[in-house]
């Protein structure tokens, strides 16, 4: 399903990031109205639906369960010709165009639909503070700013190891936190610490992390999670409740930029990502046939 990133153009009139059910029902909108558009997602699309053992509420099956509804779904995009390309978005800068970042890639878009999902894991203590302070999301990014100094890299899955691999090069020390159990595959200069974190602390900048029984001196903290806070996705998001804030259009409070699906906030349900997110798709066709018409 998933494509070289070298395919990828350095413009499209639409980008669609989450490949969950509000992402997919966008994209299948977005084809039907023959938009020039991409589905930016995750390696497997997507693990909520995935884990929903029996659904009795999507309409017209009374009783499915999430992994077939999840290969429905995924058959529905092939047939139509609808990629999802494996690509991490870590950051987007407000447009029109918008850019795109994400690990070794980046792309513009004339609007752009929100459609990551929401994160069961909460902010620390000290996150969002310090964020582009010494907090970060991306280590291709940003990590070769820390030449010869402490990080720390907090990671929810495999993926971080990787990235500390990439940091051991690099900096004077690296601290790995893992927020999972699997057995670790890292460089020998790193250090392990299976601990929680309680807080990263700092006045200006990030100063150190708190492990509760032990504080780590460190210059920077990379998070590593499945799900990036939308806030911290793209600056000048209007929330409410945690949720990204939307109208009736499902717009934000940013022009051409479009959010759907449980980002939205609740009722976390199939059926409401599915309609917002094709209904944001639509709504997107219009911003783009004005921006095309002024
Ligand atoms: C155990 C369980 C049971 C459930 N049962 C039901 C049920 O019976 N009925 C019902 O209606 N609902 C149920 N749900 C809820 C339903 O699964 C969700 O409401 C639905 O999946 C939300 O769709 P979404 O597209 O908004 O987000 P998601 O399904 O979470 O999809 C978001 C996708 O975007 C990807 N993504 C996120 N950020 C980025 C990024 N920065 N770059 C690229 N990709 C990104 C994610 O990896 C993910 O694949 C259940 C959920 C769970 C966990």
């Amino acid at each position: 399903m998933s494509e070289d990133l070298n395919s990828i153009k350095n413009h499209y009139e639409l980008a669609i990031v989450g490949c969950g059910p509000a992402g997919m029902a966008a994209a299948l909108n977005a084809k039907i109205r023959k938009r020039d558009f991409i589905l930016l997602g995750s390696e497997f699309c997507s693990p909520k639906l995935s884990k929903a053992p029996h659904i009795e509420n999507w309409l017209g099956f009374p009783e499915i369960g999430g992994e077939e509804l999840r290969q429905r779904f995924l058959e529905h995009l092939k047939k139509r010709e609808i990629s999802i390309m494996s690509f991490r978005v870590n950051n987007i800068y407000p447009g029109p165009p918008f850019t795109i970042m994400g690990k070794d890639k980046s792309l513009e878009a004339d609007a752009v639909i929100l459609a990551t999902g929401v994160s069961a894991n909460k902010l620390f203590p000290g996150e969002s503070e310090l964020l582009g302070k010494g907090v970060g999301y991306c280590v291709t990014c940003d990590g070769p700013l820390y030449k010869n100094k402490n990080v720390a890299i907090v990671s929810y899955s495999k993926e971080g190891e990787d990235e500390a691999n990439f940091m051991a090069d690099i900096c004077a020390k690296v601290y790995y936190i893992p927020y999972y159990s699997d057995a670790l595959r890292l460089d020998h200069r790193i250090e392990v610490k299976k601990s929680n974190v309680k807080g990263i602390v700092g006045t200006q900048n990030v100063e150190r992390l708190d492990l509760g029984e032990e504080q780590l001196t460190v210059d920077g903290v990379f998070i590593i999670r499945e799900i990036l806070p939308a806030e911290q996705l793209i600056s000048g998001l209007d929330m409410e409740e945690g949720a990204i804030k939307v109208n009736h259009k499902l717009e934000t409070s940013i022009s051409g930029l479009f959010a759907a699906g449980d980002c939205t906030g609740q009722p976390y349900q199939l059926i409401k990502a599915a309609g917002e997110g094709g209904t944001a798709a639509l709504q997107a066709v219009k911003y783009l046939d004005n921006l095309k018409s002024t």
